[in-house]
């Protein structure tokens, strides 16, 4: 008889935030799939366990066959992620789609995952909401996929590393516009910080004093004024205006999405279909 591939859930940064279910799950299971093993080696002695591993990252996916194999042979798997839910932003969507498609029975051991607690301690709108994980590193890719949501009325969710934050601050403020950004640091940890700002100002914040820890950014859905297609027609018409007036379409944009408050990208389209 086939096992269960067992998706486990793991602390986001506060080891007391660990279902017993875990542990009893870890305890139970034939061999665990980790996302890094050295990680989930501190966690299994932690919990006073010893466990066969296998590696299932990025660049070990192709492994996900050979996991298969051996829960078809009848093993369980525990499959867990460095941190917070596998398969959020993190290794384990493939593999268990490989085990559905396999028809190999599944089962969901919960627990944190930092967006959702991001969301939740954010104050802004939860019922509606679209998570978008990191944005692509390349800025084409990283504008098209800013465009393909800013004008949608959802509460967005993003993960970035400290590193990244700065420049990515200022793609949502160009992207987006400015708008109420909560940016969640360090959740569940010593330092955790909840900040509720604007992102033009958390731009500043950061340029002056460079970000540390984990973050979680929580950013509202576009404004009535970039719902609204009346707003496009007074976007083109402001353009237009000032593009008679002697700018250039670039800084007429500019100075249009600044005055109504749109994303510049969004003005530039409007402008690009109208003129
Ligand atoms: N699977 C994880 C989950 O369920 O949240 C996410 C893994 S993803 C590779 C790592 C990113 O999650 C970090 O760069 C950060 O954006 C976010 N993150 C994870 N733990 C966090 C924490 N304690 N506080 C704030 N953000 C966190």
């Amino acid at each position: 008889m086939p096992g269960i591939l067992y998706i486990v859930a793991t602390p986001i940064g506060n080891l007391d935030d660990m279902p017993p279910r875990v542990a009893a799950t870890f305890g139970a299971a034939d061999f665990v799939a980790a996302e890094d093993t050295r990680v989930t080696l501190k966690l299994l002695n932690h919990l006073g366990l010893k466990k066969p591993m296998m590696s299932y990252y990025e660049h070990a996916l192709h492994h996900g066959a050979a996991i298969l194999d051996r829960i078809e042979a009848g093993e369980s798997c525990a499959l867990c992620s460095d941190a917070g839910m596998p398969c959020i932003s993190d290794p384990g969507e493939g593999l268990v789609a490989l085990c559905h498609e396999n028809e190999v029975e599944i089962a969901t051991v919960p627990g944190p995952t930092a967006a959702m607690t991001a969301l939740a301690a954010s104050g802004l709108p939860t019922g509606k909401f679209l998570f978008e994980g990191f944005l692509p590193i390349k800025k084409g890719e990283r504008d098209a996929a800013l465009q393909a949501v800013s004008r949608l009325p959802h509460t967005l969710i993003f993960y970035e590393a400290p590193h990244r934050l700065r420049q990515t601050l200022a793609a949502l403020l160009e992207g987006l516009g400015d708008r109420p950004i909560t940016l969640c640091r360090e959740l569940t940890k010593l330092h955790e910080e909840v900040v509720r700002t604007t992102l033009g100002e958390a731009l500043t914040k950061y340029t002056e004093t460079p970000p540390k820890g984990e973050f979680v950014l929580i950013v509202a859905g576009a404004p009535e004024t970039v719902k609204e297609s009346a707003s496009e027609d007074d976007a083109a018409a402001r353009v237009a205006q000032l593009i008679s007036q002697g700018l250039s379409r670039k800084d007429a944009v500019r100075q249009t999405a600044a005055e109504l408050g749109l994303p510049k990208n969004v003005v530039y389209d409007i402008a690009l279909g109208s003129i």
